[in-house]
């Protein structure tokens, strides 16, 4: 049974019939085509969430929209909270997680993260729709290959993720990460999809107005990656079969997405490079990314 991994719960038959009938709904719209699709619901420090779905389930990367606010961006992409299957959190920050405990009780959804991550005092409410997530335990959930890796932010314990669907095609999220390290940038190779920070011009931050002690936060190795590291990052991640690169989490303060994309699209261009490049935006989701599918299947 697709998204069989998930532990069923007390209320198990209610939750089986309605896994199978939101299975019946995705091979009505996907014809039965084993690629991914994904859209950003939103991203920035005013919250962070990213749809994935393949023919066999439906995750929600991040919760940090209010529940209804989450209802609401999924409605606007064409789907329904009736639709996800799991929500996997990278870490506790509220602009990640603060929908996560009401979309859960109230849509009966697991919510995977790891141990640092339910140490968060948004988090304390989950009880039994938390779930287990870290570097050292594999997973499955929803149909997809869970890998997490450790990344510096100054969280408990936050972690980027790869999501790899039963066709193979591979989405990867680093968002709040201060600095590019070697292990993370091995968890980011040969994807489909990659959703990558971009926070802010160096210049910008410099300049702006934040107080001196949150600039020197926002810039530190535990803080969020610039418009320029993205660029040197992802230099070193392009491959061909990368179809999609989505700029995130940018300040509204300290960047603007004209400046992130000026930063990033050069290295497109001068390594040949087909991805598509698009910045994800705060107020209103983005574009549905599709790899391996007919382009009329998406919404
Ligand atoms: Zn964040
Ligand atoms: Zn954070």
């Amino acid at each position: 049974m697709p998204g069989g991994q998930l532990p069923l719960f007390g209320d198990g038959a209610l939750a089986a019939a309605a896994r199978e009938s939101k299975l019946h709904s995705r091979r009505r719209l996907d014809g039965g085509a084993d690629g991914l699709r994904a859209a950003v619901l939103g991203s920035g420090s005013g919250g962070n969430s990213t749809i994935v779905e393949s023919v066999d389930g439906c995750l929600l990367l991040d919760a940090g929209f209010s529940c209804r606010e989450l209802e609401r961006r999924l409605d606007l992409v064409g789907r329904s909270a009736a639709d996800v299957d799991a929500v996997l959190l990278t870490h506790e920050h509220e602009d990640h997680s603060r929908g996560a405990c009401r979309f859960a009780r109230r849509h009966q959804v697991p919510v995977y993260g790891t141990r640092g991550t339910y140490r968060g005092p948004q988090l304390r409410e989950l009880g039994r729709f938390a779930r287990p997530m870290g570097p050292a335990v594999p997973l499955t959930a929803a149909g997809f290959r869970i890998e997490v890796f450790p990344v510096p932010h100054d969280a408990r314990e936050p972690v980027g993720i790869v999501v790899e669907s039963g066709g193979g095609y591979r989405l990867g999220l680093a968002t709040d990460l201060g600095r590019r390290t070697a292990e993370a940038w091995r968890s980011l190779r040969d994807l489909d999809v990659l959703l990558l920070e971009s926070n802010h011009d160096l210049d910008m931050l410099r300049t702006g107005p934040y107080p001196w002690r949150l600039k020197e936060r926002v810039a530190s190795a535990r803080g969020h990656l610039s418009n320029e590291e993205a660029a040197a990052g992802l230099d070193e991640l392009l491959s061909d079969r990368l179809s999609w690169v989505v700029l995130c989490h940018l300040s509204e303060t300290n960047n603007s997405p004209a400046f992130a994309a000026a930063a990033v699209q050069p290295v497109l261009d001068r390594r040949g490079s087909s991805a598509k490049l698009v910045v994800a935006e705060q107020h209103r989701p983005g574009p549905w990314l599709e790899v391996g599918q007919r382009s009329d299947q998406g919404n």
